[in-house]
């Protein structure tokens, strides 16, 4: 296994250079356009790495689905589902205009910028503090990593100059989808995106989905059977925003990308997945990740289809 992921990275380096890394978020302009890691950890606790797949990266929307799992051990699957929809848009993951002409009521899924936000607006806690406490916490648990923390750099970054989320909050605010302090909201939704991880943080993460909600390593089921169908059926259909259908027919596996540069992927009863390549398509997207993706899933057939 290991010899196949070194083989990987190297041969899909050169598409690097076909991508840029994200300067939106100021502080991701620094990443080097270069990295390019993977690492796989299999349902046995078994992990391989190749590449810069110990390199940290901020998880970005990866967290989506970290945010969607406690939303839904919060507050239960019915409650979640009638403030955010479970339908795919084909529009870009920061996209402003479905919440007025289409979808006024419920932004369409929580795995778009809106969404995920909504979404992030119904984790527990009785104050800010609290919240953004349970949400590392989760996170340190599900990834087996104590030491997962905020890069607090990434995370003023986006506060500075996240106006176009905030638009989206106060919109959603308007129409009665979020309630409560909207910048208080908004402060959660940054920090969950500068969660700092690497690829094996992430493939952990993908590796408990595949295994049902249950921690391969340690056997402790952290989220219900349903909560991890949910989630991975949403991550097949929205998870690489409007490149969903595209990913769907060439990889063929659950995924959520950020634009941090990592791709967290689950095959079901089989393994988890974390590929990091900071260089993004026009999608936003990882380029490198997902040709490494392709690579391992027609080497070793892990499309779900
Ligand atoms: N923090 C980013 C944003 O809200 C996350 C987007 C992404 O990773 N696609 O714009």
């Amino acid at each position: 296994m290991k010899n196949l992921l070194e083989s990987l990275v190297e041969n899909n380096r050169i598409h690097v250079s076909e991508g840029k890394v994200a300067s939106y978020i100021p502080e991701l302009s620094k990443t080097n356009p270069s990295d390019l890691g993977i690492c796989v950890v299999g349902l046995d606790g078994k992990e391989y790495g190749a590449g810069d797949f110990e390199k940290k990266f901020t998880i970005q929307s990866i967290s989506k689905v970290i945010s969607l799992m406690l939303a839904l051990l919060d507050n239960g699957k019915r409650n979640v589902f009638e403030k955010v929809g479970m339908e795919p848009t084909g529009d870009s993951f920061n996209s402003i205009v479905n919440l007025e002409v289409k979808s006024p009521d419920k932004p369409f899924n929580p795995m778009i910028n809106a969404g995920a936000i909504a979404t992030t607006a119904l984790i527990g806690g009785d104050n800010q503090e609290e919240k953004s406490e349970r949400l590392l916490e989760f996170t340190r648990k599900i990834t087996g990593n104590p030491e997962i923390n905020y890069n607090e750099q990434v995370y003023l970054s986006e506060k500075e100059t996240g106006n176009r989320n905030r638009a989206l909050a106060y919109f959603m605010k308007s129409n009665g989808i979020i309630d409560g302090n909207v910048e208080e909201i908004l402060d959660l939704y940054f920090r969950q995106c500068s969660i700092e991880g690497n690829c094996r943080d992430i493939a952990r993460i993908g590796a408990m989905l595949s295994n049902d909600g249950v921690i391969p390593w340690s056997g402790e089921r952290v989220v219900s059977r349903e909560v991890s169908r949910i989630v991975k059926t949403i991550m097949v259909t929205c998870g690489m925003y409007d490149a969903s259908g595209n990913f769907a027919v060439h990889i063929g596996i659950p995924a959520k990308s950020g634009v941090g540069g990592g791709i967290m992927a689950s095959v079901p009863r089989r393994m988890g997945i974390g590929v990091y390549g900071p260089s993004l398509d026009e999608k936003g997207n990882s380029i490198g990740g997902a040709h490494v993706l392709k690579g391992l899933s027609d080497e070793l057939d892990l499309s779900i289809f």
